[in-house]
């Protein structure tokens, strides 16, 4: 809720990453128990009132791997490669229980102001039609209870996997927006583990590899007219924008306190002059390129990020 007051004191548009596990992980350290319906439901009203018509961006529960929630049932991280075992959406769809909790409390909140759903760690097709079936029982059920709803909840999904980018032409046509989380991506395009210091040197958001998924995505989602936003650490990063936006990104989710320094930089860039940087990441073979480019560019247009 304070990142809520804080996020508009900033001048943010709308939220586009919240994450629900921080929710869960704060009650099951104290009582190693998980969020109720209800206490979902209390809090999700709360930050969409706050942020009044503004767009609230709410993910569903990514559990696992580098986010443990202490409580019995939940994923352990004891698993040989927990980043590529029981997490996200694959946790939730087994555990239909929690997921439709958490859905019935963002449906019955929806009421309160400009809600869209967000589903983490996408990989299969089949994962957003078994979503798209559980909320449909949630609808049908909220209305044999005679609770409100909004019936028309974007469900967006975060293109964080490989095969996710690959196939966001498909996605496109299958969900109402995309969100790139570009540090998952990062990790699981380049096989760095984004924690593991000791190849951190690997994990590299301007890699060629990882541009070209980017750019791919951003042509799916295009082609098929949906919107799609950077939700990854990328997008805090200044001379990252440069790139992002001339590929076509218009939407950022970036931390609150950066927020006016990014509007600041970004109104002292031309449009057709980022398009014309874009262009050249084809060209890039290395990082070392790609940070070249960057470089040439703000030496040209004598620009000065912080
Ligand atoms: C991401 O992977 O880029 C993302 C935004 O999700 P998280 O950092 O919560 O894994
Ligand atoms: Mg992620």
């Amino acid at each position: 809720l304070e990142d809520a007051h804080k996020a508009i004191e900033c001048g943010a548009a709308g939220i586009g990453l919240f994450r629900t596990e921080f929710l869960f992980i704060n009650k099951a350290s104290k009582t190693s128990l998980l969020m109720s319906e209800n206490e979902q439901f209390e809090i999700y009203k709360e930050v969409l009132q706050i942020m009044s018509d503004k767009p609230v961006t709410i993910r569903t529960l990514d559990a696992g791997a580098d986010k443990i929630i202490n409580a019995k049932g939940m994923p352990s991280g004891n698993e040989k490669n927990p980043l590529l075992g029981w997490r996200a959406i694959r946790f939730s769809l087994d555990r239909k229980d929690i997921f439709k909790t958490q859905i019935r409390a963002l449906y019955r909140a929806s009421v309160f102001g400009n809600l869209k759903i967000m589903i983490p760690l996408i990989t299969h097709v089949e994962q957003l039609q078994k979503t798209k079936q559980l909320i449909n029982e949630v609808q049908e059920e909220l209305t044999l209870q005679n609770i409100a709803f909004n019936k028309n909840i974007p469900l967006g999904i975060m293109i964080e996997t490989p095969s996710a980018s690959i196939m966001s032409d498909v996605f496109a046509h299958q969900c109402d927006f995309f969100s790139l989380g570009t540090n998952d991506l990062t990790q699981y395009l380049l096989c760095v583990d984004r924690e593991n210091t000791i190849v951190s040197n690997l994990f590299q958001e301007l890699n060629p590899a990882v541009l070209r998924q980017i750019q791919y995505t951003i042509l799916s989602a295009n082609a098929a007219s949906i919107p799609i936003s950077v939700c990854g650490e990328m997008a805090s990063n200044l001379q990252n924008l440069l790139l992002l936006l001339g590929m076509g990104i218009r939407t950022l989710s970036i931390t609150p306190t950066k927020i006016s320094e990014a509007k600041e930089f970004i109104s002292c860039l031309r449009y057709t002059d980022l398009v014309a940087l874009a262009k050249r990441i084809p060209l890039c073979a290395t990082t070392a390129d790609v940070q070249t480019i960057i470089t040439t560019f703000l030496n040209e247009n004598t620009i000065q990020p912080n």
